[in-house]
């Protein structure tokens, strides 16, 4: 089974991943745990591109092609070998956050980025994903605050992009869920860790057999 955690800045994605994962681990299940961008070597490698540099350094384009370079090879080496090997796999970001970030936010549209995902992964989804859903205000404050602590390496450059951004990326993932309501599932992240990991629990079991 692939479930994925997907969300705009300060969702707490991170967090969530690693709580379902030693969840479903404690049930006994064969778990991998991933991350886009990156999760194999070479998308790792063009994780550095991405998050290096200028805000700016790429468009739009370029960036989703990035994007979707790393998650091709991201799939091809370590997602769709755990999933053959019967193994679940637990990915903080994919797809949808290239529909909700460089679709949505910076406005290149759902058509091209449905486009560029079936020419690249020919549609391969996600059985289960989990849309960490927070007010763009209050994600921004926690980022900012999780920025100032030590080891942080600074990567979350989007947090200091505002003209609306934050919120077309958040009615975005909205339009995701409302497009694919089998898939995806829309969980509050305003309450604390345990709380919301209680929530993504709750529809985990709800929806896939455990
Ligand atoms: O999830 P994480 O914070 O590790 O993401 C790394 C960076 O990549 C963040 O700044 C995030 O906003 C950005 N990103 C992006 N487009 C995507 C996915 C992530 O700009 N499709």
């Amino acid at each position: 089974r692939f479930i994925t955690l997907e969300g705009g800045e300060g969702a707490g994605k991170s967090t969530q991943a690693r709580l379902l994962a030693d969840a479903l681990r404690a049930r006994g299940l064969d778990v991998v745990q991933t991350r886009e961008p990156g999760g194999s070597q070479g998308a790792e490698d063009i994780r550095a591109l991405l998050v290096t540099g200028e805000p700016g350094r790429w468009d739009p384009m370029t960036e989703a092609l990035l994007h979707y370079a790393a998650r091709r090879d991201h799939v091809r080496r370590v997602i769709a070998p755990a999933l053959k090997a019967g193994r679940w796999v637990i990915c903080d970001r994919f797809a949808d956050s290239t529909m909700a970030y460089q679709g949505y936010g910076h406005r290149m549209g759902r058509e091209s980025i449905r486009r560029l995902d079936t020419l690249v992964l020919n549609r391969f989804r996600p059985d289960l994903t989990l849309i960490l859903d927070l007010p763009v205000e209050e994600g921004l404050a926690r980022a900012g605050r999780r920025a100032e602590a030590p080891g942080d390496a600074g990567e979350d450059r989007y947090e200091r992009m505002d003209d609306g951004f934050h919120a077309r990326m958040r009615a975005g993932f909205h339009t995701i869920a409302e497009r694919e309501p089998e898939r995806c599932a829309l969980v509050s992240a305003a309450e604390d860790v345990e709380a919301v990991h209680a929530a993504v629990l709750a529809v985990v079991a709800g929806r896939l057999p455990l």
